[in-house]
């Protein structure tokens, strides 16, 4: 897969080198380019934004660099591009569309500041490009940038060779394989801590039992937390 970002704060990405989705890269399932959005202005000050039309406050990234960035990006790689705008205005960003996203080849993030992008830039990507305005959640941040690295994170981990175990991305929270509830508690060594025991029948071995467990430890975890999360079948 290969990634694009572009963004005013390029240095927001380093963490892309780190941990899981660093060993991706290194492994060459993953290719990753950070862009600055100001390669693409033409005057002295390289500017990105604007007052609003209509007045206002804040100001508004301008359509022309961001044109340029795309127009650019897609001449860079073959292969059909996916647009990713972070906007709170968005989708919710949920696990299922981390699975969508990484069955696709190319992966673009186009990160905004300010008050947002131009519309027009939005209308043109989406009339040329598969494109997906998605939300980290019902807050607003500054940019796009930590939406996108997140985004970013929950996708690569998905792919094939990136998580050394399959098995754990399938009882996680969210997958289907586990009716998209809530994960179980967890424990480890040792067997008592400051007074607290881990529960007798994770130390039993009966591999049957367990399962049932943790089984009714999703559901009531779920129901507590987030009852959303369960189907009603009306
Ligand atoms: N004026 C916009 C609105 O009210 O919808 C908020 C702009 S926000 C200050 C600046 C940028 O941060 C957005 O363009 C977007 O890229 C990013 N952003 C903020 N909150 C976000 C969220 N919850 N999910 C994804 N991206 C977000």
């Amino acid at each position: 897969m290969r990634i694009d970002v572009v963004s005013i704060f390029p240095d927001y990405f380093a963490p892309l080198q780190l941990s899981l989705v660093g060993k991706a890269i290194e492994k060459g399932i993953v290719e990753s380019h950070v862009h600055d959005l100001r390669r693409w202005t033409h005057d002295r000050h390289n500017t990105v934004d604007d007052t609003p039309y209509g007045g206002g406050a804040g100001m508004v990234m301008k359509p022309e660099p961001w044109g340029e960035a795309l127009d650019t990006v897609e001449a860079a790689a073959p292969g059909p591009m996916t647009v990713i705008v972070p906007t709170p205005a968005g989708r919710p960003f949920t696990q299922t569309i981390a699975y969508e996203l990484a069955a696709k080849p190319r992966l673009v993030f186009a990160c905004g500041r300010y008050e947002g992008i131009d519309q027009r830039v939005l209308d043109h990507s989406h009339d040329t490009y598969d494109t997906h305005e998605l939300s980290l959640g019902d807050y607003v941040l500054n940019g796009g940038e930590v939406a996108a690295l997140a985004i970013i994170e929950a996708v690569v981990r998905l792919l094939p060779g990136v998580i050394g175990n399959p098995d754990s991305l399938r009882e996680e929270s969210h997958s289907q394989d586990n009716d998209a509830l809530l994960e179980y508690p967890n424990y480890t060594k040792p067997p008592q801590w400051r007074g607290r025991a881990v529960p007798e029948v994770l130390l039993g071995g009966n591999h049957a039992v367990i399962a049932a467990w943790r089984r009714d430890e999703a559901l009531r975890r779920t129901l507590a937390r987030r009852p959303d999360l369960i189907v009603d079948p009306e």
